[in-house]
């Protein structure tokens, strides 16, 4: 169950069995207005963004659990949570299925730290702004990541073809083998009609000096708004007889990008000094695509920001049983409890007492 998690954007509530995998981003505390009596506890999660309350006596019990952690980073296991729709956005809430673990011992937990460290070296690595003399001197360590550096296209280049011939099946770039297209690296057959997809080679400069470029389908499509398709039928772009060179890819001369590259093995080892890009971004519209969105309330009453203590250091915890919640289920009849493969690495279920 727990080998693959969902998307907290797949969660819906047309099923009752999820596993998510993410992180606590903001937890407060829901106050009733007119009588000041404590109503749960909210929180936010990521992996994108998920709401969850846990109300009354259960979000009570989370609340000590979660202030007894010792680790500063705490990754919350929901086991059987409620999917409901509130005002349009989702919500997870307990019912009396629900346990909590906090930073369980689980190879998937392992794996899912593993991968929040790997982000976040990669996100450090695209803050930062490349220059091209920077670039050619990368290291091995930078194979298979993304840098990013602001250019300006001195030239697209004409001499290469403009397009690829594509496999539909595994994307590799297909070529003619007695008169038919073949895919000979994956699949291993005849291609009667592949893909064709841009492939630009340019030439870019920054201050420190100048690299080739191949910009990607995906991007291309996305800026001029067109297929190769459209343009390799379009006389005014190909003309009559399909050899000139479409005077609506020149447009990406002269102009500042942002560019995202892959590093590729044969780029560090100087095999190749063509590098290819994944994104592209004005330089203009790249300043706002960081900003925080913002944090919505989850209930039209009070929310007071509740302060996390890390000071007391204890054992690793698990969630109290929650029969004796006061928060009544409604029509849970027809739910099957949902078996956690993490029992066997959390035996301890106990109340804590405090
Ligand atoms: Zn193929």
């Amino acid at each position: 169950m727990f080998n693959q998690f969902h998307s907290l954007l797949e969660i819906g509530t047309e099923r009752s069995e999820w596993s998510i995998s993410v992180r606590v981003q903001a937890l407060w505390k829901s106050i009733n207005r007119t009588t000041n009596e404590f109503r749960g506890y909210n929180m936010v999660l990521t992996d994108v963004q998920m709401n969850v309350t846990f109300f009354n006596l259960f979000g009570e019990s989370f609340e000590k659990a979660l202030k007894a952690m010792a680790e500063a980073e705490v990754v919350i296991v929901i086991a059987c949570a409620k999917v409901n729709k509130y005002e349009g956005e989702l919500y997870l809430t307990n019912y009396p299925a629900t346990r909590f673990y906090l930073n369980p011992k689980h190879y998937s937990l392992i794996e899912f730290e593993n991968s929040i460290t790997r982000k976040k070296a990669e996100e450090q690595l695209l803050s930062k702004m490349f220059t091209i003399a920077e670039i050619k001197n990368l290291t091995d360590t930078h194979i298979q990541k993304d840098v990013r550096c602001s250019v300006k296209v001195k030239k697209v280049e004409e001499q290469y073809n403009w397009y690829e011939n594509c496999c539909p099946g595994c994307g590799e770039e297909v070529n003619k083998v007695e008169g038919r297209f073949r895919c000979t690296t994956e699949c291993k057959r005849n291609i009667p009609w592949p893909d064709k997809r841009f492939r630009l080679t340019t030439v870019c400069s920054d201050a420190s000096g100048i690299l080739a470029i191949i910009f990607p389908d995906d991007e291309i499509q996305r800026i001029i708004g067109k297929e190769v398709f459209d343009i390799e039928n379009d006389e005014s772009q190909v003309g009559a007889d399909g050899s000139t060179f479409p005077p609506l890819l020149k447009q990406f001369e002269k102009r500042d990008y942002i560019v995202t590259i892959t590093i590729s093995a044969l780029n560090i080892n100087k095999t190749c000094k063509v590098y290819k890009a994944k994104k592209l971004d004005n330089p203009e519209e790249n300043l706002g695509e960081n900003e925080p969105a913002e944090l919505k309330s989850a209930e039209t009453v009070d929310h007071t920001m509740e302060t996390v203590s890390e000071t007391v250091a204890e054992p690793r915890t698990s969630s109290p049983p929650t029969e004796k919640s006061s928060n009544r289920p409604r029509g849970i009849k027809n739910k099957i409890p949902v078996k956690c493969g993490i029992l066997a690495e959390t035996p301890n279920t106990k109340m804590k007492k405090s």
